[in-house]
């Protein structure tokens, strides 16, 4: 990993970029941060996570490294040694997990658990949607006080440009740079499922209700229809080999659900 430690003190914060290789948006966001030399008013640790997935511009190099948490140091694959690595560094801070995604290109956060230091990094975050993914077994943001945000669509510049954004307005609202932020009252949708299967084409609209009864996804003429109604979230063609994506309810704003 490269890691770099600005401001004074030891950071509470931490902003992570290319936890997933050729999901670089995070990393162009710190660098066009850093060489404007902003001053800090408080420490922040920058951490371009899976270096060598990010030079092969893949995912991984031997496993999700983002399943692979809390890793182990003399683990078989390079990603839960490294997973480790990252797990020491970062245990004691608050997270800023930047991705980019197949699934939608407006970004959202997604969080494990609403406990109130949650609430506040989502808050920070000025986005207006969140997912909170439950425990999916090996993210980061579930071994850590974090926050993850999907920017947009892998490998475009309207991602870069949104994780600059985010990132900037993070940093604002988390005191660190002193800079114009906003703080939002995301609608909150709730994980509830998985929908697995192979090579199916996903035809609905993210975040947006299907009904019961309703198809969502096919392949071979084979339909798959939704039993009851749901919020499809991180559904894609492209981004799972053994999943279409997950099923989620909406629990309205984040200021109104307990
Ligand atoms: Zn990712």
């Amino acid at each position: 990993m490269q890691t770099e430690t600005v401001g004074d003190g030891t950071p509470d914060l931490a902003v992570v970029a290319c936890l997933h290789g050729d999901e670089q948006c995070g990393k162009s966001a710190i660098g066009n941060l850093m060489a404007e030399r902003p001053t800090f008013d408080r420490a922040v640790q920058f951490v371009v996570a899976n270096e060598a997935a990010v030079a092969a511009n893949v995912r991984f190099v031997d496993e999700d490294l983002n399943r692979a948490f809390p890793g182990n140091p003399d683990g078989d694959t390079y990603e839960s040694r490294l997973a480790a690595e990252l797990l020491a560094e970062l245990r004691d801070r608050r997270v800023l997990d930047l991705h980019s995604t197949h699934s939608h290109p407006v970004p959202f956060a997604l969080v494990d658990g609403l406990d109130e230091t949650r609430r506040n990094l989502v808050r920070a975050t000025g986005l207006d949607r969140v997912v909170d993914i439950g425990h999916i077994p090996g993210g980061l943001i579930s071994h850590v006080a974090g926050v993850a945000v999907e920017c947009g669509y892998v490998g475009t510049a309207t991602a870069e440009r949104n994780a600059e954004r985010i990132l900037r307005n993070f940093l604002g609202a988390t005191g660190a740079l002193d800079v114009p932020f906003e703080e939002s009252d995301p609608e909150v949708y709730r994980v509830t499922g998985a929908v697995t299967g192979r090579e199916y084409e996903f035809v609905g609209q993210n975040f947006e209700r299907v009904e019961a009864g309703e198809t969502f996804a096919r392949r071979d003429g084979e339909e798959l229809h939704a039993d009851d109604p749901f919020y499809p979230v991180l559904m894609s063609t492209e981004g799972y080999d053994e999943m279409v994506g997950f099923s989620a309810e909406r629990l309205g704003r984040l200021s109104e659900v307990g």
